[in-house]
């Protein structure tokens, strides 16, 4: 698999973690360019012989040489801002294969990507419906929009990452959507060309997912009838991924119910997966600096913070951790709490693992693809770590660990 022990090695593909952290220094992002293939090579076996399109959703892990490897592969983008537009152009990826969502999108956002020739809007509001029409007009285009629909249902995840229920900001409720829809048939600027929802991320049952798609493939139905064709349905991304001991359903569980709900229809299927494409196919190697015991809780206070991977500050979220060099039998193991060196009690990156460490070995958090660098910051005026992509026997450094000075470049002491 792509992280496997090899003579006692953790590696990435065949490279061992030890000479990466050796060679680009830690803390250091890993990712396999086989398991990110494989993840989506899933989709599209599930689609096979099928109109579709999978929308690789850039906000999981936005690194150009990811995004570059996803245009190779023949994705499409899902973003959420014209940053991510910008990174997907520079990775050579085709604009008309990206959707851009996101409530907020600002005159500026929208008018880059109309002039880039994107595939689609998702309008979130019926405010942002009035701006892309200004916009375009302005600028003498005709954009193409989908609504993202609020399906009013239940994900069932974590409430921070759970995004179609009816009190969630994001997307239009069903109710006003065909008048919506009516009415931007009716302008000379708009072009209504699909349908789309997202109910949330980290989906372990398939069966809201499939729910939320039979409703919104019923609802494009009424809208056709009502004199407007589609010619797309974009069920979202939220599929999840094993973290720790989770049912992993397969992708095709999920993509066979929604080609199921969709039918003899002749509409193109977009999902927009993030984490189920790169979650697993990578991970944070990092050092422990301290062995700190306790009366209560021992710690490994490692180089790794939460302004590197925040999910367990901010989801309470679980990451596997496993050290680098496998642990021999009879090697006496303690519990720990492991730390970074943040000043905040929330930088813990995970409780109570048993594990026999030393200070200055190596360890790997594991599942740490998908929203790792791409939510890391610099607080505490801290570097964000390197990013490195296994592929095979050879390790390519996809990004250098940003330098200190770097971090203030941009800010300017008055001239008092
Ligand atoms: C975040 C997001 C996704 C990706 O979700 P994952 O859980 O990472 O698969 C897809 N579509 C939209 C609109 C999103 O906002």
């Amino acid at each position: 698999m792509d992280f496997s022990y090899r003579n006692g090695a953790l590696c990435a593909e065949q490279v061992p973690l030890e000479e990466i952290a050796r060679r680009f220094g830690t803390p250091c992002f890993v990712y396999s360019r086989a398991g990110i293939e494989r993840q989506y090579r899933a989709y599209t076996q599930a689609f096979e012989g099928r109109k579709a399109l999978v929308a690789y959703s850039v906000k999981a892990n936005s690194n150009l040489a990811v995004l570059a490897l996803m245009a190779r592969l023949g994705a499409g983008f899902d973003i959420v801002s014209g940053g991510e537009l910008a990174r997907v152009l520079a990775a050579g990826g085709d604009p008309r294969k990206v959707l851009f969502s996101g409530i907020g999108k600002s005159e500026i956002e929208i008018e880059q990507a109309l002039r880039a020739g994107i595939m689609c809007l998702n309008v979130e509001s019926e405010a942002e419906l009035e701006r892309v029409d200004g916009v375009a007009k302005r600028i003498g285009k005709r954009a193409p929009i989908a609504l993202r629909i609020n399906p009013d249902i239940d994900a069932k995840t974590h409430p921070y990452i759970s995004t179609g229920l009816r009190q969630s900001k994001f997307g239009v409720p069903i109710a006003d959507a065909e008048r919506l829809y009516l009415e931007a048939a009716r302008r000379p600027h708009l072009e209504p060309i699909g349908i789309g929802c997202h109910i949330g991320s980290l989906l372990a049952d398939p069966a809201p997912w499939i729910a939320a798609a039979e409703r919104v493939v019923e609802l494009a139905d009424r809208i056709e009838r009502g004199g407007v064709t589609l010619t797309h349905i974009d069920v979202g991304g939220g599929i999840g991924i094993r973290y720790r001991d989770e049912v992993e359903r397969p992708v095709g569980d999920f993509i066979a119910g929604a080609l199921r709900a969709l039918g003899a229809r002749r509409h193109t299927l977009i999902v927009d997966p993030g984490r189920s494409i790169v979650g697993n196919a990578g991970v944070l190697v990092t050092r422990v600096e301290y062995v700190k015991p306790g009366d209560t809780k021992n710690f490994l206070v490692v180089d790794v913070a939460m302004n590197d991977l925040l999910r367990p500050a901010l989801y309470g979220a679980w990451h596997e951790v496993r050290p680098i060099r496998e642990r021999q039998p009879g090697a006496p193991e303690m519990v720990y709490d492991i730390v970074g060196p943040v000043c905040e009690s929330a930088d813990v990156l995970a409780r109570d693992r048993a594990l026999a460490a030393r200070p200055g070995d190596l360890l790997a958090l594991m599942s740490a693809g998908a929203y790792g660098m791409s939510m890391s910051s610099n607080y505490n005026t801290r570097a964000r770590a390197a990013e490195v992509l296994a592929d095979g026997a050879k390790a390519h450094l996809v990004r250098r660990r940003e330098s200190i000075e770097e971090l203030y470049t941009g800010e300017i002491v008055p001239p008092w």
